[in-house]
């Protein structure tokens, strides 16, 4: 698929939930949802970033915006409320807001710059993740939905990030099993654990990592260095090119049946087998 207005339909009628919506791949989920009739609000740290997406994209009678932080729980809980509120129910939650270490190994830092970097990024990348589920899940069992949630390659396998981002995101992957086993038979946990992109992704304040971003730092040839199906087909880094992996989870009607499962949406790196 190269543009959105390919789109078939699968969510008509669904509302979902995505943080990290104000850009990235949370941004190409979310006007992607809406392509496919759902009705989206979208979570971030920047009101004005937020209102901006839900202005491009040509339906913002079917979109919110609202500034949350992910670390802090009454603001999660009150955007699920206002969603609610606002659309009637919940059916699809993406958990996706992260930060990136750049890889940044145990070797490049010292301990209290690896404890710094540690307490913020895993308090996004992994209780952000738990608060957002733990803000949802009653709406998500009163409307039998789902969660998809935002993995990695560096859920499976090394060098996509430093030990830090690398543990989190295997710490997320823990997530979609536990979840699934704990909010079955009412609501289905997967994920899509998505490649190389290129992004605004940033890294941690704490060792001066926020201003930058992967998509300004690396060439296109290294955002998909370990991708082997860029030789022949020139597999996209652009984050829409990643979304059906997300309308096919989300989708009741074509994955009723399909829970705790990861769909490895990274250009085929584990065909390398390691
Ligand atoms: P991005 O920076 O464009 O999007 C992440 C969004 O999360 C941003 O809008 C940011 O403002 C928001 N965010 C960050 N911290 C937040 C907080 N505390 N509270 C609320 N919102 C917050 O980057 P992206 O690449 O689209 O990242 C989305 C997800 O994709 C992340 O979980 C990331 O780990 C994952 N991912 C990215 C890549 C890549 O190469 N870009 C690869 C694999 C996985």
């Amino acid at each position: 698929m190269s543009t959105i207005a390919e789109a078939a339909g699968w969510l008509t009628g669904d509302v979902a939930l995505i943080t990290g919506g104000g850009s990235g791949i949370g941004r190409a989920v979310a006007e992607r949802f809406l392509a496919e009739g759902a009705k989206v609000a979208i979570i971030g740290r920047d009101q004005g970033k937020l209102d901006a997406v839900r202005e491009a994209s040509g339906k913002p009678e079917s979109m919110l915006a609202i500034a949350a932080d992910v670390r802090d729980s009454a603001a999660l809980h009150k955007a699920v409320r206002q969603t609610v509120e606002h659309f009637g129910k919940l059916d699809i939650l993406v958990p996706n807001a992260g930060i990136w270490d750049f890889n940044r190994s145990v070797t490049k830092l010292n301990g209290e710059q690896l404890a710094a970097s540690f307490d913020e990024l895993f308090s996004i990348n992994v209780k952000g993740y738990l608060l957002t589920v733990e803000a949802a899940w009653r709406e998500l069992v009163a409307s039998g939905g789902n969660i998809v949630m935002t993995l990695s390659n560096a859920s499976f396998y090394t060098a996509g990030g430093g030990p830090v981002y690398t543990a989190s995101k295997f710490a997320a992957r823990g997530l979609v099993n536990q979840f699934a086993y704990e909010l079955a038979p009412k609501v289905r946990v997967n994920g899509v654990a998505v490649g190389g992109m290129n992004t605004d992704l940033r890294g941690p304040e704490s060792i001066g990592l926020a201003e930058r971003s992967i998509g300004d730092s690396f060439a296109r040839s290294t955002i998909t260095g370990n991708n082997p199906l860029i030789p022949l087909h020139d597999a996209s880094v652009d984050p829409v090119d990643f979304t059906g992996s997300y309308v096919l989870l989300a989708s009741k009607r074509n994955s009723g049946n399909i829970t705790g499962q990861i769909i490895n949406a990274d250009g085929g790196i584990g065909i390398r087998g390691f």
